[in-house]
């Protein structure tokens, strides 16, 4: 059996980023990835209208200097395309390729006590051995497709915008239903709406949403950021979701009026409704989530959500259909938030119908199309957008087995439980990149990525220098960080009652109802991160 110092499971940025460290740290690395090709989530979300929320200057690796000079961006946000053609680079100008087996899916991760090894199985079949495992598979990597009766017997074509093929998809003269209206549905029904004959909406829950950013890229922009690179990198470590906000020098003139709008209240219980909303008029939807007790006050949240809702009624013609999409049960700041390209003004096309769930719930998929109360919708194509079994779902699905023959599974049976995201009790030299318990998807996740790579990389070479075969989470301290994460959680629109999110698990039948991610920032989770290193690895056991 082939034996490794380190075996990754993922090859997204976190994998890529992985190997690429761990051998410079001279390690025998190998990679195992499900997908053929390199950049998880951007090379499975191939539907059309996928694009990064985070401008791409900040969405970008800060590990070389050489990378971030001769790269260039066409887009201030980029499409998926070209942050799959930057991961494709990356692989290239790192010769990553060569220690990566692609096509091959890790279907078991078992701690061989006696040997203090992790033996890893790929596909049921073949299996190595490595010293240390990282699990590199990402929070938003196993798509969700809800179990609808009858579904299996329709017989026109089914995709999931998480497993977008390859080949084009070719809608046009087709009647397409789509279910779905999260980030992944919002962002590809105004590009679908155009694509097909018709397109059928089923929307279970209405979305807030605010129009992107859509700049391309100016080239003298660009050179002032390459000039930046290093200061970006460090606002980023300071800022609380891991972005710069770097501020361009030409452009401080315009930014004038900027200025004045930063001097404004931070709180929307501060100024009046005439105001706000000339507010929005010239700063658009998206000024509304600028305010902190919008977050944290519900008589601000409220405030918020009402302005938004009069807004989108003002875009969308029909009045049912913006009812329909006006949400209700909850606020602005409990679910990831949205930004959209022509959300709204999609609905008045006449070749869109928007189907409420809430008045007729899906009763079953037919071999025809979709039923909802006593209507049939015939339908040629029916794509799930319909999101992902998120955070837990990559990490229990690849089968770990740790100390004693205690699965995974079983530990987190009532919900994750890991310190600082990064480690388990009871697996040890298993390290898990942006796993619960950590930033992660509530920050710039390049930004997480790096900084919990980077931390792994130091870990290792603590261990491997001063002749320690292993480390892992004592339980106390597993239990303490937990609390934290909770404690932090408490309060915020995220855990509201009202609030049905991933983060919580809520979207999965069945899923223990906890709050995923860590909510109390990068900066104040990184430096605990170093002091707990700093402290001789607190709260970690090294024998
Ligand atoms: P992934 O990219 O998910 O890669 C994990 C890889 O592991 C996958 O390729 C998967 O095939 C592989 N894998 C999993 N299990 C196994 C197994 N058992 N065996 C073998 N291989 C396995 N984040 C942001 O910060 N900003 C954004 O704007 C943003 N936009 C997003 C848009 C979409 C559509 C989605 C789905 C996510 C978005 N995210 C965004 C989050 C995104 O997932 C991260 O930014 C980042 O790409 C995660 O990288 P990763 O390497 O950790 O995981
Ligand atoms: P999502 O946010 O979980 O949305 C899934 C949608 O499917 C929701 O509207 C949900 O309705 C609906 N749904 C689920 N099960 C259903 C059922 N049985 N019947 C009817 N409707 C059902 O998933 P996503 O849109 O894929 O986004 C997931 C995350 O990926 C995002 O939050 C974000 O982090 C990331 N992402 C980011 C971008 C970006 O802009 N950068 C783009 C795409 C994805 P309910 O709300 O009622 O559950």
């Amino acid at each position: 059996m082939e034996k490794f110092d380190l075996v990754i499971v993922g090859a997204g940025f976190a994998g890529m980023y992985g190997l690429h460290k761990f051998r410079e740290k001279g390690l025998r690395v190998r990679v195992f990835e499900a997908g053929t090709d390199v950049g998880g989530t951007w090379y499975w979300n191939r539907y059309p209208g996928a694009r990064c929320d985070v401008p791409s200057i900040e969405y970008s690796f800060g590990f070389s200097d050489e990378l971030e000079q001769e790269w260039d961006w066409p887009e201030v946000f980029s499409a998926q395309p070209d942050i799959l053609k930057y991961a494709n680079h990356v692989a290239d100008r790192f010769g990553l390729r060569e220690d990566i087996e692609f096509n091959s899916r890790v279907t078991e991760v078992r701690f061989v006590e006696e040997e203090g090894l992790w033996e890893i199985a790929i596909d049921q079949e073949t299996r190595c051995r490595a010293k240390y495992c990282v699990m590199a598979t990402g929070c938003l990597s196993v798509p969700n497709t809800p179990s609808l009766e009858g579904a299996d017997s329709f017989e026109g074509q089914v995709l999931h915008t998480g497993r977008w093929p390859k080949e084009a998809v070719d809608l046009s003269k087709k009647q397409v239903g789509v279910i779905g209206t999260g980030s992944s549905g919002v962002q590809a029904i105004p590009e679908l709406a155009k694509q097909s004959e018709h397109l059928f909406v089923y929307q279970r829950s209405p979305v807030y949403t605010v129009p992107a950013n859509r700049k391309a890229m100016r080239e003298e922009v660009q050179a002032e950021f390459r000039k930046n690179y290093r200061q970006i990198r460090e606002l980023q470590q300071l800022n609380f979701g891991g972005v710069s906000n770097f501020r361009l020098t030409e452009s401080v003139k315009r930014a004038v009026s900027k200025e004045k709008q930063t001097a404004r209240p931070s709180k929307i219980l501060e100024l009046n409704e005439e105001t706000l909303k000339q507010m929005i008029k010239e700063q658009g939807l998206g000024v509304l989530l600028s305010f902190t007790d919008v977050y944290s006050d519900m008589r601000a949240n409220e405030i918020a959500n009402q302005l938004f809702r009069e807004e989108i009624s003002s875009i969308v013609k029909k009045e049912a259909v913006a009812s329909s999409l006006l949400p209700k049960d909850y606020g602005l700041g409990c679910k990831r938030q949205v930004l959209d390209r022509d959300y709204y003004e999609t609905f008045n096309r006449s070749d869109v119908t928007l189907i409420d769930l809430e008045k007729t719930p899906i009763e079953r998929i037919s071999p025809k199309g979709i039923v909802t109360g006593d209507s049939e919708q015939s339908l040629d194509v029916i794509i799930y957008a319909t999101g992902f079994d998120a955070m837990t779902g990559a990490l229990l699905k690849s089968n770990i087995i740790g100390r004693q023959g205690k699965t995974l599974k079983e530990k987190w049976q009532f919900g994750p439980e890991a310190y600082l995201g990064l480690q388990i009790a009871g697996f040890p030299n298993l390290f898990t990149v942006t796993g619960p318990g950590s930033p992660s998807v509530l920050c710039n996740m390049l930004v997480a990525i790096e900084q919990h790579i980077d931390w792994i990389a130091d870990c290792i070479g603590y261990l491997d220098a001063n002749g320690f075969s292993s480390i892992e989470p004592t339980c106390a301290a597993e239990q303490d960080w937990i609390a934290h994460v909770n404690q932090v959680a408490e309060g915020t629109m995220y855990t509201a009652p009202s609030c049905n999110s991933w983060y919580l698990g809520a979207n999965i039948p069945g899923k223990p109802r906890i709050f995923m991610p860590y909510v109390g920032g990068f900066p104040q989770y990184k430096s605990r991160c170093d002091a707990i290193v700093k402290n001789h690895y607190e709260g970690f056991v090294i024998s």
